[in-house]
């Protein structure tokens, strides 16, 4: 399988959860409000014998020219956005189902960025979502996706298609679910925020903006023992995309 981060750079975030973009030879956290923290985003695109899966979207942002970042990032790894048939969601905060769909900016009007690919959400995450009153969530828009056709509700555990295996986790929000990927005795592990990055992985940390920290983490000390052979892709981590324990 062949796999290709997606970076989309690094944001600062307050309280607000708007996510503001920061390059550090240019900005300096200290000039953002208080309590801002840095964020890196990095979705993924996998290829493999059947499939091009992306995992998780990204923030959903424009270029200047009008493309959605995440299509500019993948047609520069030459992957046209229309081939892509599996769209995979650990959850659906707005960092990571941003570029599930495309606004229209005149009309207001919301398409789904990947309109030949089937999305799959977990279905009480999507719920959730669509109930009003979370700034950590875009219902507006999830509410045109969960209407498609192509939009697979699914819950608990089992497998896509043979080779994807799914299962609900529930650290970092009530209805995450990580994936798992096999081919060719090749297994790819994406535990979107429940193993963002690879330093937390090594650690016993317990996040405050997760949901269960205390299962979160010690999922991830689960998934870090299972998973010697297995590649983890961190959403969260631009300088460690990936990593295989056994080999690092
Ligand atoms: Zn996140």
């Amino acid at each position: 399988m062949i796999i290709y981060p997606l970076s989309e750079g690094s944001f600062t975030v307050d309280h607000t959860k708007r996510f503001v973009p920061f390059d550090s030879e240019r900005h300096q956290l200290s000039n953002r409000p208080a309590g801002s923290i840095l964020v890196e985003i990095q979705p993924f695109v996998v290829i493999t014998s059947r499939d091009i899966i992306l995992l998780d979207t990204g923030l959903g942002f424009q270029t200047e020219q009008g493309t959605l970042q995440l299509h500019e990032n993948l047609l520069q790894h030459d992957i046209n956005p229309m081939d892509v048939t599996k769209v995979l969601m650990s959850h659906l905060h707005k960092d990571h189902a941003g570029g599930m769909g495309i606004r229209d900016e005149h009309t207001g009007a919301v398409r789904p960025a990947f309109p030949l690919a089937t999305y799959y959400v977990n279905a009480r995450e999507m719920d959730m979502a669509l109930a009003p009153g979370s700034s950590s969530y875009r219902p507006e828009e999830l509410a045109v996706l969960n209407q498609l056709e192509r939009l697979e509700r699914i819950d608990g555990e089992g497998w896509i298609d043979g080779y994807i295996r799914y299962a609900w986790s529930g650290g970092h929000c009530p209805f995450h679910q990580v994936f798992r990927i096999e081919e060719n005795g090749e297994v790819i592990f994406y535990g979107g925020d429940e193993a963002p990055q690879y330093q937390q992985m090594k650690s016993r940390f317990i996040a405050k903006y997760d949901a269960d920290g205390k299962r979160a983490m010690e999922l991830r000390q689960q998934w870090w023992t299972e998973g010697k052979d297995w590649t983890f892709l961190f959403y969260h981590d631009i300088k460690t995309p990936s990593i295989c324990p056994g080999q690092s």
